[in-house]
């Protein structure tokens, strides 16, 4: 599966994963290419 290119498929929220690479966010990692899972820390103070 291709990189999604910036454009979320899911809203970013804790236990989802976003692209290390362009950004985007899914809840399924591999929608994306370089899935890093989203901590707490990465949503708060947004
Ligand atoms: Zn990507």
């Amino acid at each position: 599966m291709g990189c999604r290119k910036g454009k979320d498929e899911n809203k970013p929220k804790v236990g989802r994963f976003r692209c290390k690479k362009c950004g985007a966010a899914s809840k399924n990692k591999g929608h994306l290419c370089k899935p890093k899972k989203i901590k707490k820390e990465d949503v708060d103070g947004e």
